[in-house]
């Protein structure tokens, strides 16, 4: 076993049943990718188009590939006929392209509407009111080619545990809020991301499902 494919199988021992892990790939090249695949790990998340686009190229089709940055509107078209999940949508404005562009490549793509919870200002996302809006406005109902699957957050990268609980468990009440008002009759809507390198091992008490795990397993990126 090569060191990548310890250190992913060390982290799949932690996690509790019902949670996934996708393997943050971003920055690292496609042979680690390899690595973690020849381990069966089948799903990868990537934050630049133009990256992924590379790697969905040279790399299994089997893989089911999650896109968890910031993704511009013009960069929709470049990953919407083949992306499996787009986890950061934070604005209606994003929500239309994707529709558009899904209903142009004759599919349905699923996506995650990210939270703003955590204190840094830099952190992209939307407030709580502002997903209540936007789940309150309804349009999102008539779109044919997206799929609202659940809730993605990033908690503040600090070292304060008891604060970045705070964060999760803000997440996951949010999460039983929309569920029971928007959700309660779809079965597909029940996806909660959050959990990275630092703080995953605090998300898994806090209601999480899909864990985006870079570092641990691939090493430092270098940019
Ligand atoms: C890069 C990234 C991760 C992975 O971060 P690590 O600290 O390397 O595990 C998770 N989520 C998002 C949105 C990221 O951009």
């Amino acid at each position: 076993m090569t060191d990548i494919q310890q250190r992913l199988q060390q982290i799949l021992t932690t996690l509790p049943q019902g949670v996934r892990l996708v393997a943050v790939s971003k920055f690292h090249p496609e042979k680690q990718l390899m690595e973690a695949y020849e381990a069966g790990q089948r799903i990868f998340g990537e934050s630049h188009e133009q990256e992924l686009a590379r790697k969905v190229k040279s790399l299994p089709s089997d893989i089911e590939w999650h896109f968890i940055g910031h993704l511009q509107t013009n960069k929709v078209k470049y990953i919407a006929p083949f992306i499996s999940m787009i986890e950061a949508v934070d604005s209606l404005k994003l929500l239309r392209e994707i529709e558009k562009q899904a209903a142009k490549a004759d599919r349905v793509v699923r996506v995650l509407l990210e939270l703003h919870i955590a204190e840094e200002a830099t952190k992209y996302g939307l407030t709580l009111d502002a997903c209540r809006q936007l789940l309150a406005n309804g349009e999102w109902r008539q779109m044919e080619h997206i799929h609202i699957c659940g809730l993605m957050m990033m908690a503040s990268n600090i070292d304060d545990e008891a604060q970045i609980a705070q964060e999760f468990q803000t997440a996951a009440d949010f999460f039983r809020e929309v569920k029971q008002q928007y959700f309660a009759d779809d079965d597909a809507f029940c996806e909660r991301s959050w959990g990275m390198s630092d703080d995953y091992l605090i998300a898994i008490s806090h209601d999480t499902t899909m864990v985006r795990i870079g570092t641990a397993i691939f090493g430092p990126r270098v940019y």
